[in-house]
């Protein structure tokens, strides 16, 4: 395993890291979840992420228990706010009040005493910035979180709080969490990677197969036992467009080509920037995560010709396909 530093902080973080959205507390029950985190450890993995809304927070409760064995130290641990995660008005969005209540709502069911990382997991429109940098700025200060970050702000959202924080001599966002993969990549390459170099952003990525669609496995159709069938899936289903899975068939045979898994190139493809940090995966099963670790492996392969094909690929699809 490799680590790169948090965009210019001094946190390292594994260039791989798992996630619980979907899986932990739905698919990945408490035993399985257990056997995921400790795989994961073992191989490397130092960053697990997570979501106060993940499961209703069963996932911070699974995930909590599963990590109680292994040394805290050795661990980055991230959850996020703004969801609705209580009934009224005050149970959702970025105000002081919310990200208070649901950062200790996030420890006690992780029983833990800090987060690594603390996310704002929407830009929220009804909360001044001031505010929302200040709570952040104070929850560090007060040693409850390390490290706070943006999940899908826009890039002038992300600049106006780093523009406050210097302004009142408070702690900026240290990183944005954005979706990141074949299918989607100009926000990335576009809109954040210039403030990574301005500010010293980092980047940890989401949805590094589009939830499974560039492992390949949906190139016939859907899959029994996948996400894609689950039942509450529909939204997901309408992701799988013939423009994808065309797109998805080419990657296939690229990496046919050169011994290696859709989901390592996929997944190798978006390490291939030194903007990306740590790309996080999610797993229902052990064997995918061991697959998606051979990722590593592939980087070093990504050469002119390799990127230069993966290119004429993604120009095929749009953005929206
Ligand atoms: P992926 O795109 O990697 O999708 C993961 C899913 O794809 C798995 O659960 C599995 O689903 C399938 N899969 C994974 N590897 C393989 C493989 N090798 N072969 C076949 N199928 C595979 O990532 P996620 O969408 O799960 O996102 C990763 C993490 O990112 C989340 O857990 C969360 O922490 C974070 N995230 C953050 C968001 C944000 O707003 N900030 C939004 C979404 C995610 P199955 O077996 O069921 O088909």
């Amino acid at each position: 395993m490799h680590y790169r530093r948090l965009g210019r902080s001094g946190l390292k973080v594994s260039e791989i890291s798992l996630g619980a959205w979907i899986t932990f507390g739905n698919q990945v029950d408490e035993q399985l979840a257990d056997q995921l985190i400790h795989a994961a450890y073992e191989q490397g993995i130092n960053h697990f992420d997570n979501a106060d809304v993940y499961a209703n927070g069963q996932a911070e409760i699974i995930m909590g228990k599963a990590i109680r064995g292994l040394p805290r130290e050795a661990l980055v641990i991230s959850s996020k706010v703004f969801w609705p995660t209580v009934p009224g008005p005050n149970g959702r969005g970025l105000s002081r009040k919310h990200i208070f209540e649901a950062l200790h709502a996030s420890l006690r069911r992780m029983g833990l005493e800090y987060l690594d990382l603390y996310y704002c997991h929407r830009y929220d429109p009804d909360t001044p910035i001031e505010e929302v940098v200040r709570s952040m700025d104070d929850l560090i200060r007060q040693g409850k979180i390390l490290y706070w970050g943006t999940s899908e702000w826009e890039a002038a959202q992300i600049a106006q709080a780093y523009g406050v924080a210097r302004q009142y001599n408070m702690q900026p966002p240290t990183m944005e969490q954005p979706e990141y993969n074949l299918f989607r990549r100009q926000r990335v390459e576009n809109e954040l990677a210039p403030l990574c170099k301005d500010f010293g952003l980092g980047l940890i990525t989401w949805s590094p197969l589009a939830g499974g669609i560039l492992s390949g496995k949906y190139n016939e159709g859907i899959v029994e036992g996948s996400r894609a069938a689950l039942a509450d899936m529909g939204w997901m289903r309408d992701q799988i467009t013939p423009a994808r899975i065309a797109m998805t068939r080419q990657v296939t045979a690229l990496a046919q080509e050169i011994g290696v898994t859709t989901a390592q190139l996929a997944i190798a493809w978006l390490l291939r920037r030194k903007e990306v940090s740590s790309v996080i995966t999610g797993a229902s099963k052990p064997e995918q995560l061991d697959e998606n670790l051979g990722a590593l492996d592939v980087v070093d392969r990504l050469d002119d010709d390799l990127l230069e094909e993966i290119e004429k690929i993604c120009d095929f699809a749009s953005e929206s396909g």
